[in-house]
């Protein structure tokens, strides 16, 4: 029996609350804050069961002690933007309470993701006895316990992992994004990395390409690009020699990014415009589709997996571990699009994981440092089912 609370009332918050409110011996008091609490209620409205609203600038630390110190939560789930993470993990440590989220620090006037911030709360939290779990979503988040399960089951030594994201869905919309459109173009715009036998490779961005077979959807151009689990993975799967990370965008999508980054609407400087300082990628931000609104109507699958090579018994193996979500079962199931759906579904059993003692420690820690097979077993039960093969062909 605990009590959480959740800040951030976006597609992502909708999924985290639905699935805790459907699990109420764990979760057996929610209360949802965000800073807008309209956005708060209209979820709440929706559940099968009572929960509590707030409103919260969670820029302000004292903001988020002050709601901590009313609502004594177990445990905080954050799941607004990355740039609340320091604040709310300010707000935690000030309070002695469990942190977990699902996206990296990011500084709002560089877009540069990384972990060191965060990592650097490691003796604060140790020496108060409190938990962080960083980036427990599905990427970063189940990629990384997926490296975990085929560390511990499948592979005596991993020397490759390729981490593929593919979103074959259509929305309708010429031009949105599945998630925060701020933090989207931001990542999707920086430049390329990957990690090569101890370095990091930068590439231009989304210079690096090639076809993949994903199954159940059929070939997508795929892209490399960076992402933060590389960080942590890198760090965390002994003797790995390459690490790499590859999601799939349409043309469409692609043609409209660069007319946008032609014209300067992606600039995250502020620019002044009649008397007034904007930033035009939050600009930009305000025009563009909210994530949740995509759901109702939106069709086809994704498929998140990661592609591993290594060695068993000394010989050779290659192993490919995925999940395939598909769209209108998630709006069907909860009213959410299947980005919102395969985030927040980890997030929940994260949560789930610490509340149950079945991930615990002090200090900071990634989702990969814990034993995957709890969480492994709930992601069958809650809607991310996974499959293994065993592929001829690499990537
Ligand atoms: P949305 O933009 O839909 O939702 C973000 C929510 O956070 C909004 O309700 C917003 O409120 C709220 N918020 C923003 N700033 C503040 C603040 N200062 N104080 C309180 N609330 C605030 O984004 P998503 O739900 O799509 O994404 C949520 C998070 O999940 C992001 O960090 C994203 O990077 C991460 N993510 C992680 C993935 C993974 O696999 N690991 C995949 C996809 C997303 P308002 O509406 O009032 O602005």
């Amino acid at each position: 029996m605990s009590n959480v609370l959740i800040i951030g009332a976006g597609g992502v918050g909708a999924v985290v609350t639905h699935k805790c409110a459907r699990s109420p011996e764990v979760f057996s008091r929610i209360v949802l804050a965000s800073r807008t609490l309209t956005k708060c209620e209209a979820i709440q409205s929706q559940l099968p069961r009572p929960i509590d609203v707030a409103r919260v600038d969670a820029d302000h630390t004292s903001e988020v002690v002050e709601l901590i110190r009313s609502v004594k939560p177990d445990l905080v789930i954050n799941v607004a933007l990355p740039y609340q993470d320091i604040s709310i993990m300010d707000a935690c440590l000030e309070t002695r309470v469990d942190y977990m989220d699902t996206a990296n620090y990011e500084p709002p006037d560089e877009a540069k993701f990384c972990y060191k911030w965060q990592w650097d709360y490691h003796e604060r939290f140790k020496e108060k006895g409190i938990m962080a779990l960083l980036g427990c979503g599905f990427d970063p988040g189940v990629t990384n316990v997926f490296c975990a399960h085929a560390l511990k089951h499948r592979f005596d030594q991993i020397h490759t992992v390729d981490i593929m994201d593919c979103n074959a869905g259509d929305h309708g919309h010429p031009f949105a994004t599945n998630f925060n459109p701020e933090i989207n173009i931001r990542e999707v715009t920086a430049r390329g990395k990957y990690y090569d036998d101890g370095r990091w490779v930068e590439t231009d961005p989304l210079s690096v390409h090639q076809p993949f077979d994903f199954p159940q959807i059929g070939v997508q151009e795929m892209y490399l690009m960076y992402h933060e689990e590389m960080e942590s993975l890198s760090k965390n799967i002994p003797g790995v020699r390459r690490m790499r990370f590859w999601m799939t965008f349409s043309q469409e999508y692609l043609t409209h990014l660069r007319v946008l980054q032609n014209v300067g609407m992606t600039r995250i400087d502020p620019v002044m415009y009649q008397g007034v300082e904007i930033v035009p990628l939050q600009f930009l931000k305000a025009l563009l589709p909210e994530p949740s609104s995509l759901a109702a109507g939106y069709t086809g699958k994704t498929c998140i997996g990661c592609m591993i090579e290594g060695l068993k018994d000394e010989k050779p193996l290659r192993y490919y571990i995925y999940n395939v979500c598909d769209h209108a079962e998630c709006y069907r199931e909860i009213n959410a699009q299947a980005i919102s759906y395969t985030t927040g579904v980890p997030a929940m059993i994260g949560a789930r994981m610490m509340l149950t003692g079945k991930w615990r420690g002090a200090g900071v820690f990634n989702v990969e440092e814990f034993d995957p097979d709890p969480f492994m077993s709930d992601l069958n039960q809650y809607g991310l089912p996974w499959v293994e093969a065993y592929p001829k062909t690499g990537v």
